[in-house]
Order: C-alpha cells, then structure tokens, then sequence
C-alpha cells in the first residue's frame, strides 16, 4: 500500500469515529480500555487516550496499547494489519456511498 492511500485511509478515518463504531466506550476524547481486565486500577476508568491531531491513541495503563487508527482495529479485533486496513477501507467507501445517497436524496426532496 502506498503512502498516498494510508493517507487517505488515515483522514477517512478519524480515531474517535472509529472507537465509538468498534464498540469502546468513549467520554470526550478519552475512553474505556478494551484491555482494562489486566489493568492495576479500578476497571472503567477512562484510560485510553486519543490525539485527534496526529490521528492516534494510547492507553496510560498498557504498554502495548497504542497506536494509529489502523492499530486501533488491529488491537482490538485481534486480526492483523492487512484485515484492519481492508476493514478500514470498507468503512470509507460505505461512508461515501451513504453521503452520496443522502445527497441525492436531498436534492430529490427540495420543494420550493
Ligand atoms: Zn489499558
């Protein structure tokens, strides 16, 4: 894959929309970590950390969770790097289709 398409998969995919889509429960721009089973502290608390800015997220209790957007789904769906990126993609291309839909619908629907 090239850098180009990460790119677009990166920008696609804001890491927020993505969690909230996979399942963690999220508060502003923390959430719930989907590991908290192996954290010290109390679990529900809100860990997980995500940097909307750089596209990214990681967890203040877990050292190897964190990440970018595509680690995200890796981590969480425990599939690798290949099957996240194509989970990825059908996620942009259906997010597309829907807003294109929605256009036309739209413009179908204006009445005056
Ligand atoms: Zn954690």
């Amino acid at each position: 894959m090239e850098d180009r398409d990460l790119e677009k998969l990166e920008h696609g995919n804001p890491i927020l929309e993505v969690a909230v889509e996979l399942g963690i429960k999220i508060k502003s721009n923390t959430g719930i970590c989907f590991r908290s089973d192996r954290h010290a502290d109390v679990p529900g608390e809100f860990t997980l950390f995500f940097d909307l800015a750089k596209n990214s997220f990681f967890c203040k209790d877990c050292r190897d969770v964190g990440g970018n957007v595509i680690d995200l789904v890796c981590l969480y769906r425990g599939c690798d790097r290949e099957k996240a990126i194509n989970w990825l993609k059908h996620r942009i291309e259906f997010d597309l289709e829907t807003r294109e839909l929605y256009y036309q619908k739209n413009k179908k629907g204006k009445r005056k």
